[in-house]
């Protein structure tokens, strides 16, 4: 693969800052930064480019696009340039082949269950997940027959005691959102090739994860024998706040496929969006990321050390329950530890009830007064955003069931940004000195 050789000369790194570096999905040549595209429609010239330009579109098979020229677009649904190259080093920065990108997180999440269930499949699922994704399997896929089960995956077992014949996809998040509990991503590729091995190729069960909360920059679950990895690009990728999107990353097969779903189901990114995420986003994700770990790992030592604070669930401490399987799988493009820039902690209290009041002041003392700190929802920004689930996206759910279900009730999220951390650990202070 042309490109994939031209980014491994250098360091992955490089290579999303530079992409493919020339390219032919523009016109124009001397541009340094790719121009924002912003046609929905694109001039045919002649009937039988219209007719060439649909018989190429979504009939790669499995090969290479054409190199020698433009591609031949035809409306921007089905394809235009800035989602092109995004997609191009979006491929590169999971170490995969091929990516398609969506209007959002869940569009590409719809996406990719999309295309590789029907109905009377079934899925499997780590029994927690982001509130949208539960939400998909639980309210809208048994109105299509494709019913999903629900396991605690931290217990690989869990997941061969669920197989049926009609098993399709084994999906779940690591970190898990918002405990930041780890699933063990080669534990789970193992026990699946296993069950695969006695199955007939047009049934093998595909093993999907949510990249999200880690970032390529963290974790390559690809590498680890994952089939498909689909991300929200709002989130890190994204990492100043701007733009939604949503990415799946597959294999080459996989590429056609995915058009289709994208071109009849609609969810196109939106060319505008696809810009700041290529020029902005993706090339700065490493230097966010490392940054953002630094004072990550500041302020969770911090938290720890507070006697206020009943324990600090952070994959780079040394106090994390999966601190191993940590430094095993969360991994930077050079192979150094890279634990992300979420950190989740608990409030002290006698009481279910004492701690969630606890943890609704403590946020609404941060959302009054803090400086460097904003309540809100989102995460992998360059601002530190915070949120308190069991006041707010968890609210629905009575206090005794969010215990029942793990939820602490006393339990924050932090998503650290790039302010100075000894600034960010000020704001925490004060709020802890005010509970
Ligand atoms: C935000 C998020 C999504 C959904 O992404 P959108 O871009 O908001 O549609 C999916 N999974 C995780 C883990 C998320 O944090």
């Amino acid at each position: 693969m042309k490109q994939r050789k031209k980014i491994e000369r250098h360091s992955l790194e490089t290579g999303l800052i530079h992409g493919k570096s020339i390219s032919k999905k523009w016109d124009f040549s001397h541009h340094l930064v790719p121009p924002i595209s912003s046609s929905s429609t694109f001039r045919l010239e002649s009937a039988k480019r219209g007719a060439l330009g649909f018989a190429e579109f979504a009939h790669h098979a499995g090969k290479e696009p054409i190199e020698s020229r433009a591609p031949i677009y035809i409306y921007d649904r089905l394809g235009e340039p800035n989602k092109e190259i995004l997609e191009e080093n979006l491929a590169a920065a999971e170490n995969g082949d091929i990516a398609v990108t969506f209007s959002t997180g869940m569009a590409a999440i719809s996406a990719a269950f999309g295309c590789v269930t029907g109905s009377g499949d079934e899925i499997i699922a780590h029994n927690i997940l982001y509130g949208c994704t539960y939400s998909l399997l639980t309210n809208w896929y048994p109105r299509y027959k494709i019913a999903t089960k629900f396991v605690d995956m931290k217990e690989i077992n869990n997941i061969k005691k669920n197989v049926t014949p009609r098993t399709r996809v084994v999906y779940f998040e690591t970190p898990v959102n918002p405990t930041l509990d780890l699933i063990d991503i080669k534990a789970v590729v193992d026990v699946v090739k296993q069950v695969n091995k006695s199955r007939h190729k047009t049934r093998k069960i595909f093993v999907i994860i949510d990249n999200t909360f880690a970032s390529p920059f963290c974790q390559r679950p690809l590498e680890l024998g994952v089939d498909f990895v689909i991300a929200s690009l709002t989130k890190n990728i994204c990492g100043f706040g701007t733009d939604m999107g949503g990415v799946v990353i597959g294999p080459k097969w996989s590429y056609d496929v995915l058009l289709l779903y994208r071109k009849d189901f609609g969810g196109a990114l939106a060319a505008k969006s696809a810009w700041p995420l290529l020029v902005y986003g993706l090339p700065s994700l490493p230097t966010r990321m490392r940054q953002q770990m630094v004072s990550a790992q500041a302020v969770a030592t911090f938290l720890e050390s507070d006697p206020r604070v009943k324990f600090v669930s952070y994959p780079g401490l040394k106090s994390f329950p999966q601190y191993e399987l940590a430094r095993r799988q969360m991994k930077d493009y050079d192979g150094k530890f890279a634990p992300g820039s979420l950190l989740y902690f608990t409030l002290k209290g006698k009481t279910p009830n004492v701690r969630h009041n606890k943890g609704e002041k403590f946020i609404n003392y941060i959302a009054k007064n803090a400086y460097t700190i904003t309540l809100a929802v989102s995460l992998g920004h360059i601002r530190t955003l915070i949120e308190h689930p069991s006041s707010m996206t968890h609210s629905a759910i009575p206090l005794e069931d969010q215990v029942k279900s793990g939820l602490e009730p006393g339990g924050i999220r932090l998503s650290i940004g790039l302010e100075k951390p000894s600034d960010i650990i000020h704001d925490l202070a004060k709020a802890l000195d005010n509970l």
